[in-house]
């Protein structure tokens, strides 16, 4: 796996090379040395001057703990997310997206599917849908939730075959993974040759590095690992071996915000002037649809 010099076009500024005092780590997507950025509170986040990824080395250097992941069964992390009418309208508004370019029928897999309810609206919508999850409660609760295969554990290390999908998802999940490229290769070998993989993943901004570590997790919850905006998103898809077919990104008003009593809120699009859900590079999230090269 290489990544080319033409990849690097996003970078903005030129690259100056890190000085002998500054803390540095390879990057886990491009491997080049990136340099510790201030970004307040305890956290150690490095930018990649390359590619444009932020990541955390320590948490990189962790595996991801399923104990940590089935937090979001609990009762507490439950509350939070109280209301599976909001989780299915998100669902449908990926699978509205997604629906134009991959048809009902084929053979969808989501990676992380969490309680299940997307891939539920999916199998609803005519997908044929399994799910991977980390969490063993999680895991249980979406072969309830969705009536579909779920296989439990680490999708890297996950023994699914090859070419099972045409399809595979990931909602808000590659953020988790230790590095890109064993996580995308896993995406690339279990689809389809010409299968696609569709991602969303907070839009991290680098360049403004306080809106890194913006949304802080509340419990024992894992911290994401990596934070990628378009342009990094865009290499790391390139040099695992997929075409980007769409990259850019959607504002969290296309997704429905609660306020803290629970209530829906409402009208907040039309409240900041705009008219559109999703923007090539403004919005809260990087979504990209990819297709095995
Ligand atoms: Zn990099």
């Amino acid at each position: 796996m290489s990544v080319q010099p033409d990849d690097f076009s996003t970078r903005s500024e030129p690259q100056s090379g890190a000085r002998a005092d500054e803390i540095t780590e390879a990057c886990p997507s491009c491997g080049t040395p990136a340099s510790e950025i201030r970004a307040g509170g305890s956290r150690r986040i490095h930018l990649c001057d390359a590619c444009g990824l932020g990541f955390d080395p320590e948490a990189c250097r962790r595996e991801p703990n399923p104990d940590e992941a089935g937090y979001y069964a609990a009762a507490g992390y439950d509350g939070w997310m109280r209301g599976s009418s909001r989780r299915r309208r998100d669902a449908r508004f990926r699978l509205a997206w997604l629906g134009s370019y991959a048809p009902a029928g084929v053979r969808l897999l989501e990676v992380g599917c969490g309680h299940g309810h997307f891939l539920d609206e999916a199998r609803t919508a005519g997908y044929r849908s399994a799910g991977v999850e980390l969490a063993p409660a999680l895991a249980e609760r979406a072969r309830r939730l969705a009536g579909v295969p779920v296989v439990q554990g680490r999708f890297e290390a996950s023994d699914l075959g090859a070419a099972v999908a045409e399809v595979v998802c990931c909602w808000r999940v590659i953020e988790y993974a230790s590095s890109p490229a064993p996580f995308l290769a896993r995406a690339r070998d279990v689809l389809a040759p010409g299968g696609l993989l569709a991602l969303e993943t907070p839009n991290a901004q680098l360049r403004r590095p306080a809106g890194i570590i913006g949304a802080r997790a509340e419990g024992p919850v894992d911290l994401p690992r990596l934070y990628f905006n378009p342009g990094s998103l865009r290499i790391a898809l390139k040099a695992a071996g997929f075409d980007v077919i769409a990259c850019d990104t959607v504002f969290e008003d296309a997704f429905s915000k609660r306020n803290s009593d629970g209530s829906e809120r409402t009208g907040s699009l039309r409240r900041f002037g705009r008219t559109n859900l999703s923007d090539p590079v403004r919005g809260e999230y990087v979504r990209a649809i990819a297709r095995r090269a």
